[in-house]
């Protein structure tokens, strides 16, 4: 697992990995024999869109990270706030990086994303507006619904159920099927 903590963030004694039983069964933790401050590690929510630009035909938003590696596009997404319901978290992410105006936002699903521990909560979002994009998205592309390529994520499977709800069978990159 990615980003280990590897000391007690109360006492700062290091962690050990016990083996304890519960009531799924055995499942090892890290653990401070100190103060007994158990690091659980559960995944984090990450809210995700589907976007459709209203006033650009019904077309899908995928962005580019700037952090990314190579030329992949996906969802707009976003941590939560604390005090935010994810809902309107989904339409504050999408007005902060892309500056559109949410108008109507429906949930498609929860997906696993187990290679970095999230849970992905995946949104359609119908926005309008004028697009200047944040800092973190490098370039944005525009695809027809029919056109666009899934990936083999939570949020490419939640592209590709969003698709599938509306009659369109969904192609994968690379001929990759998730
Ligand atoms: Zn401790």
């Amino acid at each position: 697992m990615k980003h280990e903590v590897r000391h007690c963030t109360h006492c700062a004694t290091a962690l050990a990995w016990i083996v304890e039983t519960e009531d799924g069964g055995d499942k090892s933790r890290l653990r401070c024999a100190a103060c007994g401050w158990t690091h659980w590690n559960n995944p984090t929510p990450v809210l995700a869109a589907v976007l459709e630009c209203e006033d650009r035909g019904g077309r899908l938003l995928l962005a580019r990270n700037a952090a990314w590696p190579g030329k992949s596009f996906g969802l707009v997404a976003g941590f939560m706030e604390a005090g935010e319901r994810p809902q309107d978290g989904i339409a504050r992410e999408v007005l902060e990086e892309t500056s559109l105006q949410a108008t109507e936002v429906s949930l498609i699903g929860v997906y696993d994303f187990q290679r970095m521990n999230q849970v992905i909560i995946a949104y359609h979002v119908r926005a309008r507006g004028e697009i200047r994009l944040s800092p973190e998205l490098a370039e944005y592309r525009l695809f027809e619904p029919a056109q666009v390529k899934c990936w083999p994520a939570g949020t490419g499977q939640a592209l590709a159920d969003w698709l599938r709800a509306r009659g369109i069978e969904p192609q994968w990159i690379e001929g990759i099927k998730a």
